[in-house]
């Protein structure tokens, strides 16, 4: 038997990337806090796994929101206020794009990206630099807006370039730059973490995710993904969080509206005063609560209403030379047959072959990686759901290595390297693989996905109606932001400072 306490302030189902941050933040508060982890160590998504003596890290290309030690943006900026010390490493460049007709490596800072954009496609250096200075102000606009929201006027006042571009999609308002197509394909490539065409993309979020990657680099973690949920569990035990791995959380107990606690796989009942939900709003209102009667047909709507983002397939391999005497060269690579970001959107729905691959080279970025003499390289599509959700069991080997061979294939071609001569070890990565690990709806890794009708402002607008079991928050990447571990974060913050301001109101409302 688990030892448990009568009563918690919140239980927190999912010690990865976004349960973890709510519970530091709450813990920080005084709270009195219990994470449920059903693997037997923290970081869902975001960890690392050793094959044949070298660690291999599970998924992170890159993380946004960190910035440089003396210039942290807010995630950078909440793990040192939570005093997890975590060594970042910067990435070198943004990417090189290998597109047709393209061979570029840009960089980040946003007068160096727009340079060595103008190098290849030159008279565009002025328009570049003024498309990604929108971006860096629509950015601080949503930065300031996320803290302290304001009325429509005082929006349009203070945050014009904002509000002047939120109804408009991505597509929409890169058109009113009037640049070559070259230089256009040279700005889609991140378009892949927001996963959605620009004709549907909100311009909102292209210009976060450009003025975020372009503006101040990415950064990664020296000991891979997995160290931030180590640190982040280990700072969040020092401030008195009680974290219990190997415990599957079955059911969400709710009783007239309000969640009061949960039940575990094992038959723990638990209770609290709120509950916060890693696991996806479609498994929680589908199976988790109970009585399932507690669930309004409102909520199942909503769950059937939004489109799920992209899941991830991913070749990881160990090569036995140096990056470089195998012609791999940079740390990010995006290829694609075309930057048609809506026609590469509707390719991702099936099961290949794929359009547009992102290969990550970890060396580059992070030297002692991998012994001396070999190299970490992998090859990663982001496809749709969709596709993968029809694959049989009985199918599903040759699917899976149907696609790798194809990754492996292209990128052998592109390099002129057979790279399968070079392979010390092999890890396939699939969307069943991360929906059996994470318990993720569909393998799916970046929520809902951002639409014209569905995105950030939206989500925003709506989501205190959205609210349908009082007491219950949902902290992952299937909540607000969306997309990615650096929202996981931000989002995981969010959950915590709804319960925050609840326990306020509460108060209040008792003097
Ligand atoms: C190949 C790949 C590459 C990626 N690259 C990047 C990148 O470069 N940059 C980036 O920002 N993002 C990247 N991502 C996406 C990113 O990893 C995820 O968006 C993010 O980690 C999600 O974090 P999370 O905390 O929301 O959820 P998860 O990591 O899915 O964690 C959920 C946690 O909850 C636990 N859990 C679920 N249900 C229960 C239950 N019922 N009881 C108890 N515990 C439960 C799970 O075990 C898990 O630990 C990548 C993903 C993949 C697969």
């Amino acid at each position: 038997m688990k030892f448990y306490k009568d009563h918690y302030d919140v239980i927190v189902i999912g010690g990865a990337l976004a349960g973890l941050s709510s519970a530091l933040m709450l813990a920080d508060k005084g709270l009195d806090v219990l994470v449920l982890e059903r693997h037997n160590l923290p970081g869902g998504i975001a960890t690392s796994f050793v094959r044949g003596g070298i660690e291999i890290e599970a998924a992170l290309h890159e993380m946004m929101s960190i910035g440089p030690e003396d210039n942290r943006l807010k995630v950078g900026r909440f793990f040192d206020d939570m005093g997890v010390n975590i060594e970042w490493l910067p990435v070198p460049e943004c990417y090189h794009a290998s597109l047709p007709g393209l061979e570029v490596t840009l960089h980040p800072g946003l007068e160096r990206f727009s340079r060595e954009i103008d190098n290849v496609v030159p008279g565009t250096y002025d328009k570049v630099l003024k498309l990604l200075k929108l971006c860096d102000t629509v950015f601080n606009s949503v930065n300031e807006l996320s803290i302290h929201p304001m009325s429509k006027p005082q929006m349009l006042l203070k945050h014009e370039a904002f509000v002047k571009t939120a109804g408009y999609s991505t597509k929409e308002v890169l058109d009113t730059f009037h640049l070559p197509q070259k230089a256009l394909d040279l700005l889609a490539p991140y378009w892949i973490y927001v996963g959605s065409g620009f004709s549907d993309l909100p311009f909102t979020i292209y210009a976060v995710l450009m003025a975020d990657y372009v503006g101040y680099g990415s950064m990664i973690p020296k000991k891979l993904s997995h160290e931030m949920s180590l640190k982040m569990a280990e700072r969040a035990e020092e401030m008195g969080v009680q974290i219990e791995y190997r415990q599957h959380v079955d059911k969400i107990l709710v009783k007239n509206g309000r969640a009061y606690g949960v039940r575990t796989a094992r038959g723990d009942e638990i209770h609290a005063d709120y509950v916060i939900s890693s696991a996806y709003p479609n498994k929680v209102y589908t199976s988790m609560i109970e009585p399932l009667s507690e669930v309004p047909e409102e909520a199942t709507k909503m769950v059937n209403g939004r489109r799920l983002s992209l899941t991830a397939f991913s070749v990881i391999l160990i090569l036995d030379k140096p990056a470089e005497e195998l012609n791999i060269k940079d740390y990010s690579i995006f290829r694609g047959d075309t930057m048609d970001t809506d026609a590469l959107y509707d390719n991702l729905a099936g099961l290949g072959p794929y359009r547009y691959l992102t290969c990550i080279c970890h060396n580059y970025g992070n030297p002692g990686v991998t012994p001396e003499g070999t190299c970490s390289f992998s090859v990663t599509v982001l496809p749709r759901v969709d596709g993968w959700k029809t694959v049989k069991a009985e199918d599903y080997d040759r699917v899976k290595h149907e696609v790798a061979k194809q990754l492996i294939d292209d990128m052998s071609e592109y390099f002129g390297v057979n790279l399968l001569d070079h392979v010390l070890e092999c890890v396939i990565e699939t969307p069943m693989t991360i929906a059996h690990y994470t318990g993720a709806w569909n393998g799916c890794i970046y929520g809902y996905a951002h639409t014209m009708e569905d995105h950030i402002i939206a989500r925003l607008q709506t989501a205190e109606a959205e609210r349908f079991i009082e007491g219950l928050e949902f902290a992952g990447a299937h909540a607000i932001s969306g997309d990615g571990m650096g929202p996981a974060v931000t989002n995981g913050r969010k959950a915590a400072k709804n319960i925050l301001d609840d326990i306020a109101a509460r108060k209040e409302a008792k003097r």
